[in-house]
């Protein structure tokens, strides 16, 4: 909040305390491969192939339920508001990159060299590797001698991993005390260079956006899954996931906040590693509630600028097409821009529209990303609690504060 009045109010002088920002961002990309390889080499000491399988089908199929909804929330909402009405189109040369074929990001996720894999940081092969390496490895240790020196050198190999997870958890806490002025700074710098006039120029799409994503995070996630499937208190919830919910906010980038969703998933939201260890890089990758939803209210609003009308079938297919763009999106800043191509092209929608919305991407990006971190968490913490692996009587479960002048909160969550 600060740092937007300090960004309002100096302008573009403010861009100059970017560079701590980015310096928070640089800290969180560095242990983003560490954590994950720690994590998930930790899940899979605890699951057999056959719970995996479980496991990693509810999220699978729980990220694809979320998402389908968030994009029909983000549709219904821009057929009530209808943004880009009285907009007319600006000629922008607009660098179109193409989306990346679907086949071509399914090929990827099998690394060819999983060192380079891991140089490069494409999390969905870093993933794909460590599944294959830790389920080998608790498949190998059950077929040996107790003492063997592989038995050994296997129990060596998940120590050092319990250790690793630990000890990144512990730079996650260093990262978050330097991150409260990392958030200032990307604050100050964002509302410095973006200004009132780009806010108000689209303030009908930043509108629609903001009510969609109020929707999606209030009735899917607070009250049908927590309140409603994991029995928790909503308030409890976003208590847990603050840290990793402002962050997203602050950095734009799913997969950089990963360190920080973790340590909520695992400190406060008390999500035992055998799930969040494979629900979270996972999510942080395939699950983006927020960014599917906003390509959805794109087409709507390059529809309305174009001045053509959708059938409900065309919404469909833009659901589709939103759905499958989703997964496919890395979770960078303004990853949605470039899947945005494939959106409109199925609709026959102007490019340009792109370009407009470029200037005010780096705000509306960051709800889309808290969104699609918030989805991440709810819906680990939904299959947490449908395999025994979340403890809501510790954590932010547990110790709910008693504010000043407030009622007593409950806290045994029978409500
Ligand atoms: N910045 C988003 C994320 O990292 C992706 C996007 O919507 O552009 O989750």
């Amino acid at each position: 909040m600060l740092g937007a009045v300090v960004g309002l109010a100096v302008g573009r002088p403010a861009m100059s305390l970017q560079p701590i920002g980015d310096l928070f961002v640089r800290l969180l990309e560095m242990i983003i491969v560490p954590i994950i390889v720690f994590t998930l080499l930790m899940a899979t000491r605890e699951l057999s192939p056959k719970n995996l399988g479980k496991v990693g089908g509810q999220v699978v199929g729980l990220y694809l339920a979320t998402t389908a909804v968030a994009i029909a929330i983000g549709l219904a909402v821009s057929n009530l508001i209808n943004p880009g009405t009285g907009v007319t189109l600006e000629q922008t040369d607009v660098e179109t990159e193409q989306a990346p074929a679907l086949t071509d990001q399914l090929f990827n996720i099998v690394p060819a060299n999983p060192i380079s894999a891991l140089a490069e940081g494409n999390i969905l092969a870093i993933i794909f590797f460590t599944l294959a390496f830790g389920l080998g490895m608790t498949m190998v240790r059950a077929e040996v001698e107790p003492d063997s020196a592989v038995r050994n050198g296997i129990d060596t190999i998940f120590n050092v991993a319990d250790a690793g997870a630990e000890v990144m958890f512990k730079i996650v806490w260093g990262i978050m005390e330097f991150g409260v002025l990392g958030v200032f700074a990307l604050m100050a710098a964002l509302f410095g260079e973006i200004g009132l006039e780009a806010i108000s120029a689209y303030f009908f799409l930043a509108m629609t956006l903001t009510v969609a994503v109020g929707l999606q995070i209030t009735l899917v996630y607070l009250l049908l899954l927590i309140r409603g499937v994991v029995g928790g208190s909503p308030v409890d919830f976003l208590r847990g996931s603050k840290e990793a919910l402002i962050t997203a906010l602050s950095i734009r980038s799913s997969s950089a906040t990963l360190p920080i969703t973790m340590s909520d998933a695992d400190e406060n939201l008390r999500i035992k590693e055998r799930v969040y260890g494979f629900s979270l890089p996972l999510g942080a990758t395939v699950n983006m509630d927020g960014t599917a939803m906003y390509l959805g209210i794109v087409a709507i609003f390059a529809a309305n600028i174009a001045g053509a009308s959708l059938t409900l079938f065309e919404q469909v297919a833009i659901l589709l097409t939103a759905l499958l763009m989703s997964v496919g999106t890395a979770g960078v800043p303004s990853a949605s821009l470039v899947m945005m191509t494939a959106v409109l092209t199925q609709v026959g929608l102007p490019l340009e529209v792109i370009g407009m919305i470029a200037g005010i991407d780096p705000l509306l990006d960051r709800l889309r990303t808290m969104n699609n971190i918030a989805g991440d968490l709810a819906v680990s913490s939904v299959v947490a609690k449908w395999n025994d692996a979340i403890d809501l009587t510790s954590g932010v479960w547990a110790d709910a504060p008693v504010g000043v002048g407030e009622e007593t909160v409950n806290v045994t969550n029978d409500d």
